[in-house]
């Protein structure tokens, strides 16, 4: 797995002459794991010195913090550069510090550990329906989960420092979910009914549970294992509604709530049809699942969401017409949507995730079609629209990995919690 650590907001060591001694060691501590964490190869202690600035015996010293604090492992003998001893690279550790995700869907409970690197080191999915489970039940079977996590990663010598909860709805800042229309949930606080249950180790500047947006994590997701280079994308999870998670410049843009990214509620036609949300004409009422299902003559067969994904991908790859001819039409209302958000952020990539992802070879012509015609920069510069690189199922791997990008951008939380 590929991780994406992004270089933003650090003040250059140049700068920090001024600062206090205890910050001063904060600022090294970040600029030296952020170099580790976001090098091609494992760096050595002299070449930090030398990229940073900083002095070969801070680094020295730096280093031996991190390493004792279960940040950074030293990797194998680094290419010889000159005379001497080959220099150790410097890897981030697997076995310090790493980040729970959990989502809550309409069908399916999942939990996943994500160790520091980057790497997936758990991830159970549990299939059930939770449209006739009361929230207080769906987060009890959810807590199961994530205790079965917690000692899956102690069992691998990796701390649970942080979780973070997905859902298909609209969360406020303190994880009340205000409403998740198609679990039936309304104003459910979650934090609280999750608040009897251990799910982490209490580490200094990271939250014990972070409740989300489930598009939100899985852009997050994205930025973190999709390929470098995509810093600022819009990310699509297409189920029944259809969510987005916004990346500007390698940071999740949330709102001034943290509502934004309700792509499914742009209209596409004006006068159209009736929209749950009590508007007309819908992106949600011409490329949503249950209108896709419909259109191609699974109206009522009651699948499971992921399920309904892989049959309509399934029909489309046999040629069935009214799959096909459904999918290019969901494809074109979903273009047009798209066309005005690139139009509006300047995004040079789409990325077609959820229930999309396993229906990106027949979403992407149309949704390519309808970018090329609207977007008015698409002529010299076109728009990358790609299947999610984690698949349908990339929000709690995004959850657990922006717990450990929040250790990696500020080390000293966790060292005061290891020390
Ligand atoms: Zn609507």
């Amino acid at each position: 797995m590929i991780a994406v650590w992004h270089c933003q907001g650090v003040t250059s060591p140049s700068t920090a002459g001024a600062v206090r001694q205890g910050s001063l060691r904060e600022l090294n501590l970040a600029v030296v794991l952020r170099r580790i964490a976001t090098a091609d190869r494992p760096p050595s202690r002299a070449e930090i010195a030398a990229e940073t600035g900083l002095t070969r015996a801070t680094v020295s010293a730096v280093v031996d913090d991190l390493i004792g604090g279960r940040l950074v492992a030293e990797a194998g003998p680094a290419p010889r550069t000159g005379a001497g001893r080959p220099a150790r690279g410097l890897v981030l550790a697997g076995d310090g510090p790493a980040g729970l995700g959990l989502e809550v869907n309409v069908d399916y409970l999942a939990a996943c550990v994500v160790d520091l690197a980057g790497t997936v080191r758990h991830h159970v999915v549990r299939r059930a329906d939770l449209r006739p489970v009361s929230p207080a039940d769906a987060l009890a079977r959810l807590a199961a989960l994530a205790a079965d996590a917690r000692a899956a990663a102690a069992r691998q010598g990796l701390t649970l420092a942080g979780a973070a909860l997905a859902v298909p709805g609209l969360v406020d800042a303190g994880g009340l979910v205000r409403l998740a229309p198609n679990l039936g949930w309304r104003d459910v606080d979650v934090p609280a009914l999750l608040a009897g249950h251990r799910l982490t180790e209490p580490v200094d500047g990271v939250p014990p549970l972070v409740v989300e947006n489930e598009a939100n994590l899985a852009a997050l997701g994205e930025l973190h294992a999709g390929p470098p280079g995509s810093a600022s994308f819009l990310q699509i999870s297409g189920e029944i509604g259809i969510g987005a998670g916004i990346v500007l410049d390698g940071r999740l843009y949330r709102g001034a709530r943290g509502w934004s990214g309700e792509i499914g509620h742009i209209p596409v036609h004006p006068e159209g049809r009736p929209c749950r949300c009590g508007g007309r004409g819908c992106l949600e009422r011409y490329a949503g699942q249950e209108v896709v299902l419909a259109a191609a003559g699974l109206a009522g067969a009651d699948l499971p969401a992921d399920t309904a994904a892989t049959r309509l991908a399934e029909l489309a790859a046999a040629g069935d017409p009214a799959t096909r001819t459904a999918l290019a039409d969901a494809g074109t209302a979903l273009g047009v949507a798209v066309a005005g958000v690139v139009n509006l952020l300047d995004l040079d990539t789409v990325v077609l995730g959820g229930g999309y992802a396993p229906l990106a070879p027949w979403l992407r012509p149309p949704v390519v079609a309808e970018l090329s015609r609207r977007v008015l920069t698409a002529a010299w510069s076109p728009v990358t629209v790609r299947p999610a690189a984690l698949g349908a199922r990339s929000a709690a791997v995004g959850g657990a990995a922006s717990v450990v990008r929040r250790i990696v951008d500020r080390p000293v939380g966790w060292l005061a919690h290891s020390g």
